[in-house]
Formats: C-alpha cells, sequence, structure tokens
C-alpha cells in the first residue's frame, strides 16, 4: 500500500495515492499537501492517443471548521484526435478541482461527496474521477476547425476543395438533364 505521513513534503512519481489524514481530521485550520500522478492505464478515452505528459496534480486536503476539501491543479500534456478532422494535435488541459470529503454518506445523493476511510482518502481514484467526470464531450484541433470535405474527405484546414465546382453528384444531375433534353 502507497501512502505517506501528513507531512507538507510532497511526494511525486505515485500512482495510487492514499493519503493520510490523520494529522488534519480533527484539527480545523490544518492542511495537508500532496504531488502526484494520476494511473494513465485507467485513463482510457479514444481521443486520447498519448500522453506526452503524465497527468499530475498538486493539491491539499483541508480541515475547515471540521469540514474537509479536497482542492487540486489537475495538468496534463495530451496529443489528441480532431473530432472534427480527425487530425492529431497537442492540448495542455488544466483542470481545478475541489470537492467535499464526508466520513460518512449523509447526504447519500450527493455526488460531489467522496468518502474518508478511516483516516485514509484514495486522492488517485478521487481525482480520476473529476478528471473522467468533466472530460470534454468534444475535441476539436482548433474552434474554427474546417472539418472534412464531405464529398472528398479532404481536410478543409489545409486547402479548399474544388467540390463546389465539381460535385459528382451535380455532374451526374447534369448528365441526366441533358439525357432528358
Ligand atoms: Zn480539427
Ligand atoms: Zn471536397
Amino acid at each position: 500500500m502507497f501512502g505517506y505521513n501528513g507531512s507538507a513534503n510532497a511526494s511525486v512519481g505515485v500512482l495510487k495515492l492514499l493519503l493520510d489524514l490523520k494529522s488534519i481530521i480533527e484539527i480545523p485550520g490544518e492542511e495537508i499537501g500532496f504531488d502526484c500522478y494520476l494511473d494513465v492505464a485507467e485513463l482510457d478515452f479514444s481521443q486520447i492517443v498519448r500522453f506526452i505528459t503524465p497527468p499530475r496534480a498538486v493539491g491539499t486536503v483541508k480541515n475547515s471548521a471540521g469540514a474537509l476539501t479536497l482542492s487540486a491543479k489537475l495538468g496534463v500534456e495530451m496529443a489528441c484526435l480532431c473530432d472534427r478532422c480527425g487530425s492529431e494535435f497537442e492540448y495542455f488541459k488544466k483542470q481545478d478541482v475541489s470537492v467535499a470529503l464526508a466520513e460518512s454518506p449523509e447526504d447519500d445523493e450527493n455526488p460531489d461527496i467522496f468518502l474518508v476511510e478511516g483516516d485514509w482518502v484514495d486522492v488517485g481514484e478521487i481525482l480520476r474521477t473529476c478528471f473522467v467526470l468533466e472530460f470534454e464531450p468534444k475535441f476539436l484541433c482548433s474552434e474554427d476547425c474546417a472539418g472534412l470535405c464531405e464529398t472528398c474527405g479532404k481536410n478543409l484546414n489545409d486547402d479548399p476543395c474544388n467540390c463546389d465546382k465539381n460535385d459528382p453528384r451535380l455532374a451526374s444531375l447534369r448528365q441526366l438533364l441533358d439525357e432528358l433534353d
């Protein structure tokens, strides 16, 4: 079992991070820091070609008047596929995470509350869940990506194609009209 005690020392490179909250759980005003990488094996999305840098999260768990909050900044550099034109592009994603932790499920309906088990919280699991829940519904190489021509399949970000003039469907229609004349 990975993990470390409640010192301010950050631990980098831990894939599954269990954070021991013993030192802060009963002490309002206290906080504990973490610095970790998420396990990319559990982040399997068809739009992600590869992770250029592993997703790294730097944050704290803070006890504010008895309420525990996990806050983190998540950053990752990925090679992604554009949903519109299919080309590969590099994407630097930043995500702010802020979730409440609770020792018992007071409110089963609230999906934003994560449970503390004993004095431990699985930071890796929480961050992975937040990453997945806030995953982009659409990846675009640029906001004004022109996409592919529906007729010839050319990537219109490079150059416009000539399909308007030489649309084969229009050509066959013209031919048909000619034959009817
Ligand atoms: Zn695109
Ligand atoms: Zn075309």
